[in-house]
């Protein structure tokens, strides 16, 4: 490896192990901390950023990292190298680009912001959020500009975690999207089949779901010598390294899908995390590619395997096992359309996989338009609750279940949203495509032989860290450019079966 390039790959290792650590943190604050250490911790976990951020600003103070550029330019690096300067300059690009002032008083005003957006959720009060959404808003609209974009502003806040997308892309793909799912939607609400959750309830120990949610887990690939999973209020990953993964559930005693769901979906970031590259750790090389492609990981395993009928073939009868009570009255047949019926309803967290696309383009729209600055704030309640009417069906009957619901917007996260419903067209057209190349996939689901699913995203997606972009992957591994047929179909396909539809 040029000399150089060795010099700025220690640089960037070297702050990827403080950054572990403070991923480490983030973790025990979640799951482990005592109430106390709340404020003490607070400072810890700013000095440590603090400490982060200097050594990150400091990567080119001697010109190292603006020289290697110029050698990328020039084609002058090996391949390996170059990929490590490429994705090094491109979040170095924008970090220079925000001045410290600017950064420090988005992370006030979004806390801020944070705060009393839980209470007005809480009081189902928007005026109360209102001007610091405003506020957020502007700094937002600022940070676009600081960065800079040739078409929309909001191209610029989408490419931080959908590198390279634009928004005329997303907003295309998302329409298609929508243009498939309202009318499907009503086509299912008007059928006659209907499935009911409740036929599930009954009494199940913590302790008893826990062990079957690490079993679950342990069998799709999730390799327990190398990662955990714990209880937390919301679930979420934590890739300390390849070799130390965190993932977290949450359980309901009345109901052991609540808990199922989310450990398939965190299994499957957690995945990702363990097979990327320890040989490379620190360097782009073994970093995800984007909030989408990370999502594909999640959903793939938790909607396109974990709710199939091949999966619960395998796992029914370990589940009744355990559960007898209610699962030996529910056959097969009732429990595979329960844990797949669709029911619109306000909430996002809460949807099925037809309706959370349309909870997602909703909010793309609007935020889109926020960003670009056509709507006034004051009328997002109203715009909210028009075009929730529109796709649902259903009337808002609170802010508090509409445009308060989502912590995001406080939070300053505008252009994340798409990439949740990017991750479900990822996943859908990888899982086409997988389907394709595995022979008798769906029987070896059925006999619970996960290993094939695993070392074809291990070879196609994992290992690559961050060599390819998401478009210039999904070209490599499937063939074609993104597009929402493959999703479209697989609900079409599955659903149609479900409701008996023609
Ligand atoms: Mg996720």
């Amino acid at each position: 490896m040029n000399k150089n390039a060795e010099k700025l790959k220690e640089r960037i290792v070297e702050i990827s192990h403080f950054a572990s650590i403070a991923s480490l943190l983030e973790w025990d604050q979640e799951v482990m901390m005592p109430k106390k250490a709340v404020d003490l911790r607070a400072q810890t976990s700013a000095h440590l950023a603090a400490l982060i951020h200097k050594k990150y600003t400091d990567i080119d103070s001697d010109g190292l990292l603006s020289d290697l550029k110029k050698q990328l330019d020039k084609d002058e690096l090996g391949r390996d190298e170059a990929i490590i300067v490429r994705e090094t300059w491109r979040d170095f690009e924008r970090e220079i680009k925000l001045p410290e002032k600017f950064v420090k008083e988005l992370a006030e005003v979004t806390s801020k912001a944070q705060s009393i957006w839980a209470e007005a959720r809480e009081k189902n009060d928007f005026s109360l959020f209102l001007p610091h959404l405003s506020h957020v808003v502007k700094l937002k609209k600022e940070e676009a500009r600081l960065v800079g974009y040739e078409n929309s502003p909001y191209d610029a806040l989408l490419d931080t975690y959908e590198p390279g997308m634009k928004t005329v892309e997303a907003a295309e793909v998302l329409g298609d999207l929508k243009d498939f799912l309202i009318p499907f939607l009503k086509k299912i609400n008007s059928s006659k089949e209907k499935w009911d959750h409740k036929i599930f309830r009954g009494n199940f120990p913590i302790e008893k779901q826990m062990r079957f949610n690490e079993s679950v887990a342990q069998k799709i690939g999730f390799d327990f010598d190398a990662g955990r999973l714990d209880k937390s209020t919301h679930p979420f990953t934590q890739g300390i390294h390849p070799h130390d993964v965190r993932i977290t559930t949450r359980y309901k005693k009345d109901n052991v899908f609540y808990a199922l769901g989310s450990t398939i979906h965190e299994a499957g970031h957690g995945l990702y995390e363990q097979n990327l590259s320890a040989k490379q750790f620190g360097t782009p090389l073994a970093q995800s590619i984007s909030m989408g492609i990370h999502e594909s990981q999640s959903r793939l395993w938790e909607n396109n395997v974990g709710k199939s009928r091949e999966f619960w073939k395998y796992f029914y009868p370990k589940l009744k096992k355990e559960f007898p009570t209610p699962f030996n009255t529910v056959n097969a047949h009732d429990f595979y359309n329960t844990i797949n019926s669709v029911q619109p309803s306000f909430i996002r967290t809460e949807a099925d996989e037809v309706t959370y696309n349309l909870h997602i383009i909703l909010r793309f729209e609007i935020e889109k338009d926020i960003i670009e600055g056509t709507i006034d704030l004051k009328e997002l309640p109203r715009i909210w609750n028009s075009k929730f009417e529109d796709y649902f069906g259903l009337k808002v009957p609170s802010d508090s279940l509409g445009v308060l619901q989502d912590i995001h917007w406080s939070c300053g996260l505008f252009g994340y949203f798409p990439t949740y419903s990017l991750g479900n067209l990822y996943a859908a057209q990888f899982y086409a495509t997988m389907n394709k190349q595995i022979p008798g996939l769906k029987n070896k689901i059925s006999k619970g032989d996960f290993t094939e699913i695993k070392h074809w995203l291990n070879k196609n997606i994992h290992i690559h860290g961050r060599t390819y972009s998401a478009p210039a992957l999904l070209k490599k591994v499937t063939g074609e450019t993104l597009h929402s047929a493959y999703f479209n179909s697989y609900i079409e396909r599955k659903y149609k079966d479900i409701y008996k539809l023609t």
